[in-house]
């Protein structure tokens, strides 16, 4: 892809402080695409704020909680207020949650995760999608907007010891479904992408430093290696781009191969 593919732009990156959503804001930034950069962590928002400006894009850190409806509500209508309108959102904030078989899991790690990685997407959706509706459309084949949600292989495929997060995750590939019948006609185009394991601090800190669990994940991978949050950045930016306009409901799994082999 052109540098410059998503130029005027206006989009919104969440769990933007760290790992993957960083790094989508960064090269969404990179593409020309003004960003608001949205995390419950303020400092570290900030840092990838002033990277994504650093891009020579507009950037603009805002506070989220992505589990309280009323804080997702404001973050978007920021995005708006700020850039005049909404043409791309990358819901991606997410946890891996507490590891623990299904009968025994603990029910209030349940619940949080269910609403940090579910009900989270759910909520933007809600939100942005009349944001685009409205106000959507500055790129030049005049669709109202697009929008990634960040999934995992763990949307695709079972794993054993996670069951929230695969559940929510099930979930996320789901909602991407529903929701973007709904509103494929209406120039919204609502994909999510499957990145298999990468080198993030989420990552880090569910290997724990153990390099023993670390050569295991990565034998998993039939490319031999865990990805880097730039190449499922790439992945993303592309979806959002106008390279991707006829992709709708698609959940695109970047992950060296794990979940087909
Ligand atoms: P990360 O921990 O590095 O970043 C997650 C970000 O989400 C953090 O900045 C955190 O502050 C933010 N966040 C958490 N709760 C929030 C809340 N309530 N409100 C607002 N922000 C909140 O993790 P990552 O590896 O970059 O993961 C990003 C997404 O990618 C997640 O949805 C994750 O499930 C998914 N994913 C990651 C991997 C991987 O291997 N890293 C694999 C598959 C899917």
């Amino acid at each position: 892809m052109t540098a410059g593919a998503l130029a005027g732009r206006r989009g919104l990156v969440t769990g933007a402080a760290s790992g993957l959503g960083r790094a989508t804001a960064i090269e969404l930034a990179r593409q020309g695409a003004c960003v608001v950069v949205a995390d419950i962590d303020d400092a570290r928002g900030r840092e990838t704020a002033n990277l994504a400006a650093a891009e020579g894009a507009e950037a603009l850190f805002v506070s989220v909680d992505v589990t309280d409806y009323g804080s997702v509500e404001a973050m978007v209508a920021t995005a708006v207020e700020t850039f005049g309108g909404l043409d791309l959102a990358v819901n991606n904030a997410g946890t891996t949650g507490a590891g623990g078989a299904t009968a025994e899991y603990d029910l209030d790690d349940w619940r949080s995760t269910m609403a940090i990685n579910l009900d989270s997407v759910f909520f933007c959706l809600r939100t942005e999608i009349p944001a685009m509706l409205a106000t959507g459309g500055a790129g030049e084949s005049g669709p109202a907007g697009a929008i990634v949600n960040v999934a995992s292989g763990a949307g695709l495929v079972g794993f054993a010891g996670l069951p929230a997060y695969v559940a929510s995750k099930h979930g996320v590939v789901g909602l991407t479904r529903a929701a973007s019948l709904e509103y494929a006609k209406q120039g919204i185009r609502i994909n999510c992408v499957c990145p298999g394991s990468t080198r993030t601090p989420m990552l880090e800190g569910f290997m724990g430093g153990d390099p023993k669990i670390e050569r295991m994940m990565t034998s998993a991978v039939p490319l031999g290696r865990l990805g880097r949050p730039e190449e499922i950045a790439s992945a993303i930016a592309w979806l959002c781009s106008d390279a991707a306009s006829f992709v709708v409901g698609h959940a695109l799994a970047v992950d060296g191969g794990s979940v087909i082999q």
